[in-house]
């Protein structure tokens, strides 16, 4: 049976990140968005109250959390500034997550004590310029060479493809297309032949750095494999069934914050001598956000209750991330509705929580690639 009220913990990350976020993000997020600044610093500060750790079990030096504290503080945090919210997400549920999930004892050992505190922040690198929904076609590849493997390749949309310090990459040791011909290895900023490249300049997210990551005969001993060779792509596949919550909880955020700048700006905003929210066309839009932001949560909630619980969530996991990701975007136009003139400036929020939101529906998967996978569980 899932508890819908917060639990104690959840409730003092949201307290934590309000109270954190009123000092250190908000009063910046408008010039970090104007200028593409990624603010690495808050990321260290977060790591201090253990926001950067939060699935990592505490033997390992993390907050040892569940799923459902670690929706609330991606919610949290993406109700201030969605960019810091997915550079969190990207770090916790991708590059840790790959990690704890697939490492072993030493890899372990030796990187998740340092990802927890953001000692070291995290990247992971799946997507190619040529291969993104279709990743298993990737390009980047790993030749062995006695107890070496020699990678090439241009990984790209990289979260922290410049300033990662660790990172797991996927890259292809077998055939082309065949599910076992990748795998996943784990590197540190620095290795000889591994570099950042272009940073993207973007629509939205602009506070969270996307960059390339370039690999030129890149010798990387066999001990940085994760798990065995040829499973980079089927590990890949499971990070991305707990990644895609995260990615709702990022939308989830969003939407809560269009809503209630909304409410609030409708209550004060006064028109034909009565305030906006009085008119039915209006209250009616905040009806409908209210309704499906409240159906998004309980999507996501499920998916973090069965993963919690070790269950497959393959199928919740995807409806969790279409549905949240499509009220994000769809609540955030509405948003930029409800404030008129006003909501196309960026003296208000809402502006840009409709060029962030967009990221929702593309990032880890896109909404047709969702539908994809939920279509063949249900069709199963
Ligand atoms: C800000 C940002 C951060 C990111 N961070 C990371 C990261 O940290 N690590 C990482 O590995 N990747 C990352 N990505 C990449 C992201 O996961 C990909 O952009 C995404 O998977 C889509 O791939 P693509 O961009 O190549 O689009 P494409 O795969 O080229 O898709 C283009 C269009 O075709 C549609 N399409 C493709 N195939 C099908 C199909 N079979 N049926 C129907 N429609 C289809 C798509 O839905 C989309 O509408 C990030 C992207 C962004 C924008």
């Amino acid at each position: 049976m899932i508890d819908f009220n917060q639990n104690e913990n959840q409730r003092m990350i949201a307290d934590m990140i309000r109270g954190f976020g009123a000092r250190e993000i908000t009063p910046f997020r408008k010039e970090w968005d104007d200028q593409s600044f990624f603010p690495i610093e808050v990321f260290k500060k977060l790591g201090q109250l253990g926001l950067m750790g939060v699935l990592i079990p505490t033997e390992y030096g993390g907050s040892g959390f569940g799923y459902q504290e670690y929706v609330t503080a991606i919610s949290e945090l993406s109700k201030l500034d969605p960019s810091v919210g997915l550079s969190m997400a990207a770090h916790n549920s991708l590059c840790s997550g790959h990690i704890l999930l697939f490492g072993s004892e030493e890899q372990k050992q030796k990187y998740l004590p340092k990802l927890a505190a953001c000692e070291a922040l995290g990247a992971w690198g799946l997507t190619e310029p040529d291969t993104g929904s279709d990743a298993g076609n990737m390009r980047t590849v790993a030749k062995k060479d006695g107890e070496y493997f020699i990678l090439n390749g241009t990984k790209s949309f990289i979260t922290h493809g410049i300033s990662g310090d660790v990172a797991v990459v996927i890259v292809r040791t077998g055939e082309a297309g065949d599910s076992r011909g990748m795998t996943a290895f784990v590197l540190e900023k620095g290795h000889p032949g591994f570099s950042g490249g272009r940073k993207l300049d973007k629509l939205g997210m602009r506070a969270s750095e996307t960059a390339e990551m370039i690999f030129e005969d890149c010798r990387v001993h066999e001990s940085q494999v994760l798990g065995n060779v040829g499973e980079g792509f089927i590990q890949s596949m499971k990070v991305l069934d707990g990644g895609r919550i995260s990615i709702a909880a990022l939308g989830l955020g969003i939407a809560e914050g269009a809503f209630e700048a909304s409410v609030e700006y409708a209550k004060e905003r006064h028109q034909f001598g009565k305030p906006i929210s009085s008119f039915q066309g209006i209250s009616f839009k905040l009806a409908d956000m209210a309704t499906r932001i409240e159906a998004a949560r309980m999507l996501i909630f499920k998916a973090a209750d069965l993963k919690n619980r070790g269950e497959n969530v393959t199928l919740a996991g995807a409806q969790a991330k279409y549905y949240s990701s499509e009220v994000a975007v769809w609540a955030a136009n509405e948003a930029v509705q409800i404030f008129g003139g006003y909501g196309f400036t960026k003296d208000y929020p809402v502006e840009k929580y409709y060029r962030d939101s967009k990221l929702c529906t593309i990032g880890e998967g896109t909404s047709e690639i969702q539908k994809i996978v939920i279509a063949r569980e249900v069709l199963k």
